[in-house]
């Protein structure tokens, strides 16, 4: 069928809270006007103060879950986010490279804002060498970046040079977020797109605590785009767009990192 209606997957784990993973993508991609899906990876017990407990599927749910959709649905963008240990991140590579699913955006999650990890320490490595390389848009955020590279980042230029090493690494396109140490009042981003360009994304830096589940909004919306047919560069800058606009109009939820306005 020519004209199917948009549909993208997120791939990642649920946050009980609402505010991020899976629920924040679902959100997301509702606002942004396509039919979201999702595969589970990983259940956390959450809530605005933090991760109470996590607790990853078994391998052949996670795969049981990727046939269901191929089997019927036409996913055209996905996008990867909690994915818990080696073993699961590995287990997920091997199910996106047996279906066709469209660009791929892979949001490195590791530590949550409360300082919960979501990503076992020896899984960085299989995300680097083995998830990297299939991403088509990447979006780590300073300390993501730092671990995936190896490289310190304090300065705009340590970013520049960390979003080219990404790009050896096997990435195409780079968001890397959140250089607050080179313009403290705002939020900017470095962009460094597959044909060479690259741009930096700034906005105002607001004084709240709830952006929990940015990461995961920006890279939802990016994903909702591209199964919208937006090319690379517009489907970044529309989703930093959105993410600021969810920041700047915030909602009174819960008692600590509260979540974003997806209706801003
Ligand atoms: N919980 C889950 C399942 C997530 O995927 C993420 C981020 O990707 C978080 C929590 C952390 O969200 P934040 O660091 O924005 O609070």
């Amino acid at each position: 069928m020519a004209n199917e209606f948009p549909q993208t997957l997120t791939i990642a784990g649920t946050d009980s809270g609402g505010g991020a993973g899976v629920m924040a993508d679902l959100k997301t991609m509702q606002e942004r006007n396509v039919f979201a899906t999702a595969v589970i990876v990983a259940v956390t017990a959450q809530n605005t103060l933090g991760v109470q407990d996590f607790m990853a599927l078994p391998q052949k749910l996670i795969d049981e879950q990727f046939a269901s959709l191929a089997a019927d649905l036409k996913i055209r963008a996905c996008k990867t986010g909690m994915l818990a240990d080696a073993a699961h991140v590995h287990g997920v590579v091997e199910n996106l490279k047996k279906y066709q699913f469209g660009p791929l955006t892979v949001d490195p999650v590791m530590i949550a804002k409360g300082g919960a990890a979501l990503l076992a320490d020896d899984a960085v490595a299989t995300v680097r060498e083995e998830l990297v390389p299939l991403a088509d848009v990447l979006t780590p955020n300073l300390p993501e970046a730092e671990r995936l590279t190896g490289q310190k980042i304090t300065t705009a230029a340590d970013m520049e040079r960390a979003a080219v090493a990404l790009q050896d690494l096997g990435a195409k396109n780079i968001i890397i977020k959140g250089g607050h140490e080179a313009t403290p009042d705002k939020a900017s981003d470095f962009v460094l797109l597959d044909d060479g360009r690259s741009f930096w994304l700034t906005a105002p830096r607001y004084d709240t605590v709830r952006t929990h589940g940015t990461g995961d909004t920006l890279s939802s919306c990016i994903t909702a785009e591209l199964a919208k047919g937006k090319d690379f560069e517009s489907a970044i800058r529309l989703g930093k767009d959105y993410v600021t606009a969810a920041i700047a109009n915030p909602i009174a939820v819960g008692h600590g990192h509260g979540p974003l306005n997806h209706w801003a």
